[in-house]
């Protein structure tokens, strides 16, 4: 990427192109550990940090010697380092214009160096930096710039990497484990928090006598408009995923089964209405079939799931095309037909 495809001035499409990743607030992973560790050693530092800069905060994804997840933006070098092309040296904080009141150069952890290797993703957004940091001023070689930046180019791989495996490459929507992992996280705030979710499985019906008429590719092309009636009718902050073949899940944060019912089935009649058309078919619609359920106290994203695919397999029993909602009891009730 030469710098000419640099978009150092587009903040919002900045935070957009972080939104992609889905990494904010995720648990630590194996591979960057494994980048800051070899930072670390390679550069003999003892601060070393893979960041992202998140609207008004600087958010941490693998760090060794730092120590915490999240500082203002305000406190932030990389917060600098991403509005630049070229790495970012600091050889001393004490005397620079930008860092010598910065609260971590007078008091802990008395930052007096830094560099920072911004990480820049392929259509040119600097979305988080690849940094070392050092308790006393220090210059970097030319050498040292060059290794932090391969390794910087790794962080930005491994980011890449990680996008395609949590991505269905059909439909963009959410992998079953990208889905399953976040989901397991909203049950784990929604049981702190003690608010409602729920979740709702739906399946295309006879999507085999689909494929089966008009061939492999227009059946592909009806899963991807399905998807797109999905992410149309759902809020941004629903969770929707392909949990597998012509087999979707949603994620409702903040939503009791009734409320849930009631979205699901905008869902279903918007699909109802989807004519796909292509060089196999002339018109070809689809219905689905979805089952709810709401999550109950002490409940396994498994548990919750059973329940609701159970829910849907009632739907399918009773004619399809329409919704069957999971009681708490473990029994199923048909509803909106
Ligand atoms: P039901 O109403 O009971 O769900 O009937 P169905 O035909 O939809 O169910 P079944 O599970 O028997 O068939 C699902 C079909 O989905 C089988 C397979 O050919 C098709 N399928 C699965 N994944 C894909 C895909 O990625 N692309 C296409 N075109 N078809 C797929
Ligand atoms: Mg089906
Ligand atoms: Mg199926």
């Amino acid at each position: 990427m030469g710098m000419n495809d640099l978009k150092l001035n587009d903040e919002a499409g900045r935070l957009r192109a972080l939104m992609r990743y889905s990494v904010l607030d995720t648990p630590p992973e194996e591979k960057f550990e494994s980048i800051v560790e070899l930072v670390k050693q390679t550069l003999n530092v003892p601060m070393c940090a893979v960041t992202f800069i998140d609207r008004d905060r600087q958010w941490i994804k693998a760090e060794r010697g730092v120590g915490g997840r999240e500082m203002p933006r305000s406190l932030s070098f990389c917060s600098h380092a991403i509005k630049r092309a070229e790495p970012f040296v600091v050889p001393d904080a004490t005397t620079h214009p930008l860092f010598s009141d910065n609260a971590l150069v007078t008091g802990a952890p008395f930052i007096r160096s830094y560099l920072g290797i911004p990480l820049q993703t392929s259509d040119g957004y600097q979305i988080g930096s690849l940094c070392v940091i050092d308790t006393r001023p220090r210059e970097f070689a030319e050498a040292e710039i060059a290794l932090l930046s391969r390794f910087a180019s790794l962080v930005v791989e491994n980011l890449e990497l990680r996008m395609i495996a949590t991505t269905d490459a059909l439909t963009g929507l959410r992998t079953r484990r990208d889905w399953q992992e976040q989901v397991r996280r909203e049950i784990a705030l929604s049981a702190r928090s003690g608010r409602p979710l729920s979740v709702a499985i739906m399946d295309i019906d006879h999507f085999k006598a689909v494929n089966d008429t008009y061939g492999h590719r227009t059946g592909d092309l009806l899963l991807s408009e399905v998807a797109r009636v999905l992410l149309n009718r759902l809020r941004a902050t629903d969770l929707v995923g392909r949990l597998g073949g012509e087999e979707f899940a949603v994620a409702l944060p903040e939503t009791t089964a009734d409320e849930a019912r009631e979205v699901v089935e905008r869902v279903r009649l918007a699909v109802a209405r989807i004519e796909t058309s292509s060089p196999e078919a002339p018109t070809v619609r689809c219905t689905i079939s979805g089952g709810i359920a709401q999550l109950q106290d002490g409940e396994t994203l498994d548990a919750l799931c059973n329940r609701a695919d159970h829910a849907l397999y009632t739907a399918k029993g009773d004619g399809r095309n329409r919704l069957a909602c999971a009681l708490p009891q473990g029994r199923t009730k048909e509803i909106c037909t």
